[in-house]
């Protein structure tokens, strides 16, 4: 079951979530559909760092921002690390990475921000991209949790930074986008007792040599023990393993291919 609303453009196809919408927060979720890249990045690319063409990912990104009416020099994305570093950004930091890896924000895999009208872009291949937002606040944010960030828990660290900017457990929403699925994230033994004994048994599926991890069952426990309910948390349920005409996927695309955006701004 999908909780997301896809919308074709033509050029380019977004999906959002209704919730979040409803809230008033402008966002979504790029699909492969569209775009100008080619080859093993075929669609639209989204990613600077995969070694796609700079000037076709800027037009697919600009093609993005045209049709979610934001300014693509406005702009703000990380260079991703699978660390647990959250950024609260402000007007300043307009633009950052927008065109230019090298100008993104570095070892950052969480952006925040108060400021309306200023986009906040990750990008992703399976790991789990998270929006987190303060409705009453008006605070955005948006998180990039693979196994490592799961498992170290960067969702906590994106809850106490809307905190630290004033934000209440009860005016959070939070959605879950497309990753890889709890039957499709094969992973080591090693790896699963470490899931295991950091309190997600209930997440870990398998035996020993085939154990999965389902990645959004994780997150959806970090957000509840962060103070959210289960009424104000969206999933996508969409696994970009098993849908590859529509989402980029590392393991699927054997570790090179491009990278959906996920966005969104105050
Ligand atoms: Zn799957």
């Amino acid at each position: 079951m999908s909780g997301l609303v896809i919308t074709d453009y033509g050029q380019v196809a977004i999906a959002s979530f209704p919730g979040l919408a409803a809230a008033g927060f402008r966002h979504g979720l790029t699909l492969r559909r569209g775009g100008h890249s080619r080859g093993r990045f075929a669609g639209c690319n989204m990613g600077l760092h995969v070694g796609d063409d700079q000037q076709t990912v800027v037009a697919n990104r600009q093609a993005v921002c045209r049709v979610l009416g934001w300014q693509f020099d406005r702009l703000v994305t990380a260079r991703q690390v699978h660390g647990t570093t959250v950024a609260v950004v402000d007007g300043r930091a307009a633009g950052r990475g927008a065109a230019d890896y090298c100008q993104a924000l570095p070892d950052t895999d969480g952006l925040v921000s108060l400021t309306p009208d200023l986009p906040l872009m990750l990008c992703f291949a399976d790991c789990v991209p998270v929006f987190i937002v303060d409705g009453q606040l008006r605070v955005a944010a948006v998180v990039h949790a693979g196994w490592r960030g799961s498992l170290a828990n960067i969702v906590a660290q994106a809850l106490a930074a809307i905190a630290g900017l004033g934000g209440d457990a009860s005016h959070w929403r939070a959605a879950i986008g497309p990753a890889i699925c709890g039957g499709c994230y094969f992973v080591s033994n090693g790896l699963a007792r470490q899931f295991d004994q950091a309190g997600y048994r209930d997440a870990v599926a398998g035996r020993a040599g085939r154990f999965r991890v389902d990645l959004a069952k994780v997150i959806r426990l970090q957000l509840l023990a962060g103070g959210l309910t289960d009424d104000r948390i969206e999933l996508a349920g969409v696994c970009t393993a098993e849908q590859t005409a529509d989402w980029y996927s590392h393991r699927a695309g054997g570790g090179c291919t491009g990278r959906l955006a996920a966005l969104i701004s105050p």
